[in-house]
């Protein structure tokens, strides 16, 4: 069993996103030290795997990777990454956060991220960075400009050959490594654990899963990623270049036969994005939105809704109730028109990309820290018109989709804010 490992920081930050990246920054820099646990290999959160972002068009990676550059070489920031927290305890004015890390089955000291057992581990497993359309080694590092540069084994899949151990030129393979327990003492917590895209068991009639043009919205991001997995738009099922588009808005948001009433704020900006993009990519191809309405919020929103429509994107209202495919797994969509003809009727197109909605990454209340959640699970804050940080947990901050959805603009200002309301209090202590 290894011995328990005690960090004593000011603040503890659970996720790792933008939200979490910058609320860690700000601190930081002012002078705090700050320890950020991250359950996944790498920092960077969603915004990491984008593509570009909406409406400037910069490129999503490039915006990220510096933040977390920032954050790994800090000299007042810990990272914890692979590493879960299991619970946080309030003590008098500290809390203590039992953490543990995972075995990612390498000496992470000695290595020297050379991808010489990456190389040689003849094992192959679905990408899930990729969203499962590329492949990954059993012992790999997660992706590109992952940090840290370090790889993880999957002792499931790995069937024990030794080729790694072999090629390793420093010695790092260490088979039987175990969880490792790690204790962090804060005077304050900011949770920035993000979302999930809304699962669509509960919308099995648009066959995500099950039919292999319908994708999920990440999955779209990736193929528009300039280092996505085929480099270029295919199509999942036969690796076509789809001449036929369709975007299907609100799957999974504002759907009350669901649990999910609220919007998701992002679709509709996302949706609109990716269909510029792909139409840079794809310049014969036809591209349809079906939408209930367009819901462009933002500083510039507008014109870039305005900007699609004007470069030949086809906006239909109207609603999905079902896809199904043909032969060839061309998704056949059954509409019914919002505006103009009545009735149902059934279109084709060649590739489907359902505008998942936003749900909570993580169930924030389970730390047990005194914070509430809204009716939808996201952390509820004390007092919305008074702070965008506060919440109902004495000295537990809130940042980014953890509140609720939001976009990357609105994440970053509020990580700032609960960086800021994290300060203050730590002062007044
Ligand atoms: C398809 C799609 C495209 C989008 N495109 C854009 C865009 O172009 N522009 C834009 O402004 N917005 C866009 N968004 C929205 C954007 O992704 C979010 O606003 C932003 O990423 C939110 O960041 P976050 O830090 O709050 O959450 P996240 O990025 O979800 O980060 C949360 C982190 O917490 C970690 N975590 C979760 N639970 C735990 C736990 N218990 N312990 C430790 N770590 C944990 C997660 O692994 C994750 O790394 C898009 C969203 C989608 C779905």
């Amino acid at each position: 069993m290894n011995a328990i490992e005690k960090i004593e920081v000011d603040t503890l930050v659970v996720g790792s996103g933008i939200a979490g990246l910058q609320s860690a920054l700000d601190l930081a820099d002012q002078g705090y030290s700050v320890a950020i646990v991250e359950k996944a290999p790498s920092i960077g959160g969603k915004m990491i795997s984008l593509s570009k972002v909406f409406p400037t068009l910069d490129c999503a990676s490039c915006i990220t990777t510096p933040r977390m550059a920032s954050v790994s070489h800090h000299p007042r920031i810990t990272t914890l990454t692979y590493s879960t927290v299991d619970a946080i305890k309030r003590e008098g004015k500290t809390f203590t956060a039992a953490v543990t890390r995972k075995p990612r089955y390498i000496d992470e000291k000695e290595c020297i991220s050379c991808k010489r057992c990456e190389e040689v581990c003849p094992v192959l497993l679905p990408d899930e960075y990729e969203v499962g359309m590329g492949a990954k080694k059993t012992i790999s590092i997660p992706f590109t400009n992952a940090i840290p540069q370090l790889p993880v084994m999957h002792p499931e899949h790995c069937i024990r050959c030794g080729a790694c151990a072999r090629a390793c030129p420093k010695d790092c393979i260490e088979f039987l490594q175990e969880p490792a327990p790690v204790e962090i003492k804060a005077k304050a917590v900011i949770l920035a654990t993000g979302y999930e895209t809304t699962p669509m068991t509960a919308k099995k009639q648009y066959g995500l899963g099950k039919l292999p043009n319908v994708i999920s919205p990440m999955a779209a991001e990736r193929l528009l990623a300039p280092h996505g997995p085929y480099g270029r738009v295919l199509r999942p099922s036969d690796g076509m270049v789809p001449g036929s588009i369709a975007y299907v808005q609100c799957a999974g948001s504002r759907d009350k036969s669901i649990g999910i009433p609220y919007c998701s704020r992002v679709c509709c900006m996302y949706a609109i994005k990716q269909a510029i993009l792909l139409s840079g990519s794809l310049p014969i191809a036809d591209i349809t939105i079906y939408y209930m309405d367009i819901r462009a919020f933002g500083k510039g929103y507008e014109q870039f809704y305005n900007n699609a429509r004007a470069m030949g994107i086809n906006f239909v209202k109207a609603k999905v109730a079902r896809i199904t495919e043909d032969e060839k797994h061309n998704p056949i969509l059954r509409i019914e028109r919002q505006e103009g003809t009545s009735g149902p009727e059934e279109v084709k197109h060649e590739l489907v990309i359902l505008s998942q909605g936003l749900v909570p990454g993580h169930d924030a209340s389970s730390f047990g820290l005194g914070t509430q959640n809204n009716d939808f699970g996201f952390v509820k804050l004390s007092d919305e018109m008074v702070s965008s940080a506060v919440t109902a947990g004495a000295g537990v901050f809130a940042a980014g989709v953890v509140k609720g959805p939001r976009d990357i603009p609105d994440s970053v200002v509020d990580a700032g804010s609960a960086a800021m309301e994290a300060a203050n209090y730590m002062r007044k202590l």
